[in-house]
């Protein structure tokens, strides 16, 4: 198969990286093309601007911002990605805006993404649910005539929603969707956990224990021990995937031929070590 171009749009700063990272540095090591894209300055959820402004400490809102967009790219960085898409919109009441949904346009006209990731449509946090409806707009836009006629009409070949069970919060988990697609990322976990380790503003960082517990309760979490890695994240595919044969992956079956001491062996790699 051919190389990829594959555009990972988060509702928030951090979230590219949280639910799609690890996937997206497999596709780094494939020699694939990685954009990550998020509509919002996330300052509406910088934990600790937060905690100071509780606090009356004076905030410097363009500083925060900056430091917002800085953590983003440096995550990136860690992943292999230099094409990082911070838009800077207000996220205190996210709606879907023609101006946004324009400039994501704009971007899928640019980077010709064979496939988009985002979050799950009903996602229950709002800036996450309305970025992904902003997206499916943008997807729609971009594959009709452009008025400006120097961009080509582009179709996205697929669409993933990422689904990794508990990580937006616990109400998620009361109605769970179920993974179409599971994507192992033992291989690139440690450079996850580095990238994660980047948001400071949220209360990750090098000595702090959030990251490899959150490493360890939400990438090893049960789709993962179901599919026999340690670490994996799950999406599901918007669109059947069309074949002339019954699809088996062979990954999966080299997972499964493997010999039941190798699996528990394989199984039991950790981040916290
Ligand atoms: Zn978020």
């Amino acid at each position: 198969m051919g190389k990829l171009s594959v555009l990972n749009v988060g509702g928030h700063p951090k979230d590219a990286i949280l639910y799609a990272g690890g996937t997206m540095a497999n596709h780094i090591a494939n020699g694939d093309t990685v954009c990550t894209l998020t509509p919002t300055h996330g300052l509406s959820h910088h934990e600790t601007a937060i905690a100071n402004f509780k606090q009356n400490k004076k905030i410097n809102f363009d500083s925060l911002i900056e430091e917002r967009k800085n953590e983003l790219e440096a995550a990136s960085a860690e992943l292999g990605i230099k094409d990082v898409r911070f838009l800077g919109h207000d996220d205190t009441i996210i709606l879907p805006k023609p101006e946004i949904i324009k400039e994501i346009t704009d971007v899928i006209l640019e980077v010709k993404p064979d496939i988009i990731i985002t979050h799950w449509p009903n996602d229950t946090v709002p800036a996450h649910a309305n970025a992904t409806q902003m997206t499916l707009l943008a997807i729609e836009a971009a594959s009709c005539v452009q008025k400006d006629d120097s961009k080509q009409p582009h179709s996205i070949k697929q669409i993933f929603f990422h689904v990794s069970q508990g990580r937006t919060n616990i109400r998620e988990n009361s109605r769970p969707p179920n993974p179409t697609t599971i994507i192992d990322i033992t291989d690139v976990i440690h450079l996850k956990s580095n990238a994660m380790n980047k948001f400071k503003s949220q209360y990750y960082g090098e000595n702090g224990n959030l990251q490899r517990k959150l490493g360890e309760a939400l990438d090893g979490n049960i789709h993962a021990i179901h599919s026999r890695v340690p670490y994996a994240e799950s999406f599901i595919a918007d669109q059947p995937s069309l074949y002339s044969l019954l699809p088996l992956s062979e990954y999966q079956l080299s997972i499964q031929n493997k010999t039941k001491e190798d699996n528990l062996k394989h199984l039991s790699q950790f981040l916290i070590n």
